[in-house]
């Protein structure tokens, strides 16, 4: 129907006759010319009617916003003076000849510019006019560009894109399944897959050598922000490479794909073990823009005589750290009141702090309501450790180490945004040496990535100090986002029953949900490993959005529905008793 896209016109197409298609973004009357701002997938371009094509200028006077039109006229040079340089295709115009209106619009629910005044969930509603807007556009087509390059990158290094089941057996990722009753099997459910994990594990038993997929997981998480019941990885599995080979393959690909779609050039990337990731900057996935810095302190405030630090100070598994702000003591008691909340989400119970006014004066110079607490020598060696100048100001966290970690990882990320510290646009590291376990709340252990994580140390160490024994697994981390994970798999069959035991699977659990992996790990099964991308948040971070939610076409809300097709819904009785399900009588308050 068309001949050229809207947004393509340049003043290259100048005396052409073309025939566009779209949709009107703005109808404008100017003393009896007809402007029509003309919009598709491309961009928007200016059309014009004069009243002496009599037909076509009534049709186009008619026209309202997002009616759906088809004009066939000239491209020309728009007058002196008029041209727009804000606009791709600022320095031209069409001059309509004829007209069509293929469709009518009704005044749709927001404005295509007036988005932001209307709720998110609007937006979601009526998703398919939210994706009108050129902004959203934009964001979908580099999506797209995204996933050729990395099936172009993938298939130029060897890698079969090779499709894993959606009904399967749950895959443990840390999240509830979603399941899926059978029909065909009473009392039996599919779980669709929390990630394609085992089956590229068992890909690489087969002899595939190279994997990857472009996978949609599913995940049935309790409402953390931005997160999606399903998400869409980019899924690599390979044999016989260790770790350094793996970082280095998937690295390149991180690094030609910014550098080719958005022009940035990561540099390479830095390693960082996890344990100083956590120490340094309280978090598994530091956004090293930001320079500041967790500094411990506990050593220094075991004697003091002040319980909200002397407690943390002397608890194995508490932690007292300082985070200094350069130049920070100008912050208000207001600003301070708002970091005090900020933190609490995170478990704080407070917020103490030092405002340095003088360094050298001891008694004086620091004003804090905590530091009469702190003697003299105290207040010295936090001083030194911390660097601290004239002007800085020094927050502290003091209770369990995972809380501390938390709260003032936080807290130095806020610092960051809303004191304008960021000292590079762009900060990808990878994070190594996870421990493999981690301990739970119930005095259990459970897997820091998933159980089929290789240990760097052998069965029996890491049956003699599992809290202790670290893994193989890496994340790659930009900016604060965990872009990916992964790890050198277990391909033993000794070492995966080790791992099962440790997590407390008792061996009949092991058989009945893990027998196909522990049997395959019998028949041959190479050394191998792999991570997964997080799709959404590469696409996020590249475009520059702040939730997965701008990126995916039709996403599901905070609490995992579809505003727009209503689901999940109700079904009918019919259906669930052909599946063999009864649903229980809802509970009414008495
Ligand atoms: N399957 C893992 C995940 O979904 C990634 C990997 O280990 O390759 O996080």
């Amino acid at each position: 129907m068309r001949s050229h896209y809207c947004g393509e016109l340049r003043a290259s197409d100048v005396d052409q006759q073309i025939t566009l298609c779209g949709w009107v973004h703005r109808r404008r009357d100017h003393g009896g010319v007809i402007f029509l701002d003309l919009r598709d997938r491309e961009g928007i371009v200016q059309v014009v009617f004069d009243p002496d094509r009599e037909e076509c200028f009534a049709l186009a006077d008619s026209c309202r916003n997002e009616f759906v039109v088809k004009v066939k006229g000239l491209v020309r040079a728009r007058p002196a003076g008029t041209d727009n340089p804000e606009m791709p295709t600022g320095a031209v115009e069409v001059l309509g000849q004829e007209f069509e209106i293929l469709n009518k619009s009704e005044t749709p629910p927001f404005q295509l510019d007036e988005h932001q005044s209307v709720g998110e969930d609007v937006r979601l509603k009526y998703r398919y006019v939210d994706l009108r807007r050129p902004e959203m556009a934009a964001k979908l087509k580099l999506r797209s560009k995204v996933s050729t390059f990395i099936r172009n990158f993938l298939d130029q290094n060897g890698f079969l894109d090779i499709e894993t089941p959606i009904l399967t057996r749950a895959t443990p990722e840390g999240a509830r399944d979603y399941l899926v009753p059978s029909r065909t099997h009473e009392g039996h459910f599919f779980a669709l897959p929390q990630s394609p994990q085992l089956f590229k594990q068992l890909l690489m038993v087969s002899g595939m050598d190279r994997y990857y997929q472009i996978a949609k997981c599913f995940r049935d998480e309790d409402l953390r922000a931005d997160r999606q019941p399903e998400f869409t990885q980019i899924d690599i599995e390979t044999s016989f490479m260790d770790e350094a080979q793996i970082m280095a393959i998937t690295e390149k690909m991180v690094v030609e794909l910014f550098k080719s779609q958005i022009n940035v050039d990561l540099g390479a990337f830095p390693s960082m073990p996890y344990s100083e990731a956590m120490e340094t900057y309280g978090s598994d996935k530091p956004d090293l823009r930001i320079p500041l810095q967790l500094v411990t302190v506990s050593d220094l405030m075991k004697d003091v005589d002040f319980k909200v630090f002397a407690g943390p100070a002397n608890d194995l598994n508490g932690r007292v750290a300082g985070l200094k702000v350069p130049n920070g003591a100008s912050l208000t008691r207001k600003q301070i009141d708002i970091y005090t909340k900020f933190v609490g989400i995170y478990g704080a119970r407070g917020l103490a702090y030092i405002k340095v006014n003088n360094a050298v004066d001891l008694e004086e110079g620091l004003q804090s309501p905590i530091v009469k607490f702190l003697p003299l020598e105290v207040r010295a060696a936090l001083l030194d450790r911390l660097d601290a100048k004239d002007g800085d100001l020094i927050f502290f966290g003091a209770d369990s180490e995972k809380i501390v970690n938390e709260a003032l990882g936080a807290l130095r990320c806020k610092l960051g945004e809303d004191l304008n510290l960021m000292t590079c646009e762009w900060a990808p590291l990878w994070v190594v040496d996870f421990p493999m376990f981690e301990a739970t709340s119930d005095g259990g252990i459970t897997a820091i990535h998933h159980p089929f994580t290789a240990p760097s140390c052998t069965p029996e160490e890491l049956q003699a100090s599992p809290l202790t024994g670290l893994s193989r697994a890496y994340d790659m981390v930009l900016n604060g986002t965990e872009l990916g994970g992964g790890s050198i798999r277990i391909h033993q069959q000794d070492m995966q029953t080790k791992v099962f035991e440790l997590l407390n699977i008792a061996p009949e659990e092991q058989q009945e949900k893990f027998g196909f992996l522990l049997d395959a790990l019998k028949y041959g099964c190479p050394p191998h490993g792999g991570l997964a991308f997080g799709l959404d948040r590469l696409v996020m971070l590249m475009t520059g959005s702040n939730s997965i939610r701008e990126v995916i076409a039709f996403p599901k809300t905070q609490s995992a529905a579809c505003v727009m097709t209503q689901a999940p819904g109700i079904v009918a009785t019919k259906q669930l008793r052909e599946l063999n399900i009864k649903l229980r009588e809802k509970v009414t308050a008495e």
